[in-house]
């Protein structure tokens, strides 16, 4: 393939609502310059960047996924991303290594609630953007509707820079305000100009006026020329565009349907003709950004953003974050499933590698001698967790080497072993999102497993001082044991942990046996009483014992240790302590009186409210227990609009009629173990 220079790059995200048809615009616009024979659609499996198994299955895109088109002599990199709640995320990485963002809108429903995550974004990574109405073959679709709809959310500086012709089943062309000429498209998406029709005239009229006054409006020389003028020649009117849209003064729409290639042309035309090249750095030192893994089964291919000089195949870079050499190996790009090899890529140029040892996404690669590091990428943090048990012992054998895997490709997603609870858990953005890990794992590694909410980690304390004695005595035919101890149990303070204190003075037990009492208690504290959960949050004193010549020993010790904490425990009123997390829960307005009487039923506590542009921020203290399905709830309450964070606050004394049930069910699962001594 042609190796293109900076100028002639372009990159864009194709961002959106899940469903408005990101994935088969890209198809389109691959038909449409002639690189594909025929036009991959999303529901035939046949999209060119929908390539994985459970993105075919689901009929959604699952991740960043990149692509290109050639058009006016240019390179425009495209990287379809997901828009599903649980992957909206996903267009973080690529808006970040973009010129450019397009948000694609369906022609009915307008703006959803991830166009406007998916807006945010791009506003948060600051590049300019651009508005696709899509679909507007269907019927009850309509152009007018959607665009005050746009204008209203996002402001007037969206524009329509071209028109519909016909509408619905007739919708067959597009009117471009800029150039003023009309035209119709064929199957294939070639446009044949047509005479502009009379009907809308007056409406194209009036946007080719707003979209002159609103240019001249975003530059000063512009506006004198306007002034003296009272318009701008077409030479002005498109670098003024071109402006504009670079300083975020102008969002030009487009309308189109992807499915019937209606629009695409004239999408294309104007994506190149007025997004902004990358910056040319092409005389630094070659240095580039990795904002993809793909791990495929057949190994793993690392996408990277050039971010200055010229990158060549087989050249040797420094991973700085790493701090290894890699060699590049030949440089390819990428178009879904199809590679091409290309000789060099230059500043701004997306370009995959698949030689890559060690580099993973958001490491740079740079020269040794002119090292640099890219900032990584923020995620959202993870909003639900689950337990994961593989099936059987196979399943077992192969789970974390498939999962280290899916974890290269996935940086939104967590995997962690809970010490107390002894659970795999597999955190991510949603429901959704951990069920296609699981189909993953399935599909792609053979591995089976099963997801269960995750467990607690409850604890146990005591709430009174007691004084006890634990006697370990054993008469059996050689040797016995002899075991002796008297200790102080009581309560410390929430997250103190366990203290001993040795306050024996003189020989009541010879001082090396002493440590295995303390170890004894720490043993039978670790192993529960009330639920089996470990014991925390008190203090032992040893106060006193007795000890025997002969059958005395370290093993004696522990036993009395142990039979000490028994005795103890029963006296010394036990109580159930249950985590308790700090939750801060964004959602609209008009929703915090249902997030918060739902807070409430979670026996969470209220502890504030504030508001940040339209939400309403609300924070409270509510028990571990109660959150596991928490985000099913808001979303529903909210829409999908709300979104929640929490961390670990505290441990609490669970109420006594909780504590009651956990307890039970705790028996029932068999969790609380006798002394076997007993
Ligand atoms: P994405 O989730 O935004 O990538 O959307 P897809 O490209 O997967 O499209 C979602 C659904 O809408 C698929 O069933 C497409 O066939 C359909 N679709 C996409 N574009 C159009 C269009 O222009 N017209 C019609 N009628 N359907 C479309």
């Amino acid at each position: 393939m042609k190796v293109y220079g900076t100028q002639d790059i372009r990159t864009l995200s194709v961002i959106g609502h899940g469903d408005a048809g990101k994935t088969s615009l890209v198809a389109a616009m691959i038909y449409a310059t002639g690189a594909t024979t025929r036009l991959g659609r999303v529901d035939e499996g046949t999209a060119p960047t929908d390539y994985d198994e459970e993105a075919i299955a689901h009929k959604i895109s699952l991740n960043l996924s990149p692509a290109y088109v050639e058009v006016q002599g240019k390179k425009i990199n495209l990287l379809d991303t997901p828009g599903y709640t649980s992957f909206i995320a996903h267009a973080r990485p690529a808006l970040n290594v973009s010129e450019a963002a397009l948000v694609v809108l369906d022609g009915i429903n307008g703006v959803e609630v991830n166009t406007e995550k998916a807006w945010d974004y791009a506003n948060e990574f600051q590049v300019p953007t651009f508005i696709f109405i899509n679909k507007l073959d269907k019927e009850r679709a309509d152009f007018g509707v959607v665009l005050g709809q746009v204008q209203m959310t996002f402001g007037r500086k969206c524009m329509p820079l071209a028109l519909p012709i016909g509408r619905e089943k007739d919708f067959r062309g597009v009117v471009d305000v800029v150039k003023l000429k009309a035209y119709e498209f064929d199957e294939k998406g070639q446009a044949q100009e047509v005479p502009i029709p009379e009907e809308g005239r007056g409406f194209l009229d009036e946007a080719r006026e707003q979209l002159i006054e609103m240019v001249a409006e975003s530059d000063d020389k512009l506006m004198e020329n306007f002034f003296e003028s009272g318009t701008l020649t077409d030479t002005e009117l498109e670098a003024g565009i071109r402006k504009a849209v670079a300083t975020r003064n102008l969002t030009p729409i487009y309308p189109g349907s992807s499915l019937t290639m209606k629009g695409i042309v004239t999408l294309l035309e104007g994506v190149s003709d007025y997004s902004p090249a990358p910056q040319d750095k092409n005389s630094e030192a070659p240095a580039a950004f990795v904002f993809r893994t793909i791990s495929e089964t057949f190994g793993r291919i690392t996408i990277l953003k050039v971010k200055s000089g010229i990158l060549k195949s087989d050249a040797t870079l420094y991973n700085e974050n790493k701090s290894v050499s890699e060699r590049l190996g030949p440089l390819h790009t990428i178009l879904g499933k199809t590679v091409e090899k290309v000789t060099e890529a230059h500043t701004g140029d997306v370009i995959a590698v698949s030689k890559l040892k060690e580099t993973v996404t958001g490491d740079t690669l740079c020269e040794k001698l002119s090292p640099i590091t890219f900032p990584p990428i923020n995620y959202p943090e993870a909003a639900l967790a689950y337990a994961i048990v593989p099936k059987t012992r196979h399943d077992e054998d192969k789970l974390s080497g498939a999962i280290h895997k899916i974890l290269e490709e996935d940086p939104q997603l967590h995997y962690e072993r809970d010490e107390q609870t002894k659970e795999f858990l597999l955190a991510g953005s949603g429901q959704q999102h951990i069920e296609i890990v699981v189909e993953r794992l399935r599909h792609r590694y053979g591995v089976e497993v099963e997801l269960h909410l995750p467990k607690v980690p409850y604890r146990e304390t005591i709430k009174a001082s007691v004084e006890v004695q634990g006697r370990h005595k054993k008469q059996s035919g050689g040797r016995g044991q002899f075991g002796d101890c008297k200790c102080i149990f009581e309560p410390l303070p929430r997250g103190s942990g366990f203290l001993f204190e040795d306050k024996i003075f003189g020989g009541a037990i010879p001082s090396q046996w002493r440590p295995a009492v303390e170890k004894g208690i720490k043993d039978a504290a670790a192993r529960g009483y009330l639920g089996g959960y470990p014991l925390v949050d008190f203090k032992v004193q040893l106060i006193d014992g007795s000890y025997h010549s002969v059958d005395s020993d370290d093993l004696s010790f522990q036993m009395a240790g142990r039979k000490a904490f028994k005795v103890a425990i029963e006296k010394a009123h036990p109580v159930l302590l249950e985590p308790v997390m700090q939750v801060e829960v964004v959602g609209p307005q008009d929703n915090s009186g249902d997030l918060m009487g739902d807070l409430n039923s979670r026996r969470g506590r209220i502890q504030g409210m504030d508001s940040r542009g339209t939400q309403q921020v609300i924070k409270a203290i509510v028990p571990m227990s109660e959150m596991l399905n928490y985000p099913q709830t808001l979303n529903s309450i909210t829409g999908g609009r709300g979104t929640y964070h929490m961390e670990f606050s505290h441990y609490d004394e669970a109420p006594l009629h909780i504590a009651q049930k956990i307890i039970q069910q705790a028996q029932a699962e068999g969790r609380v173990k006798k002394d076997e001594e007993d």
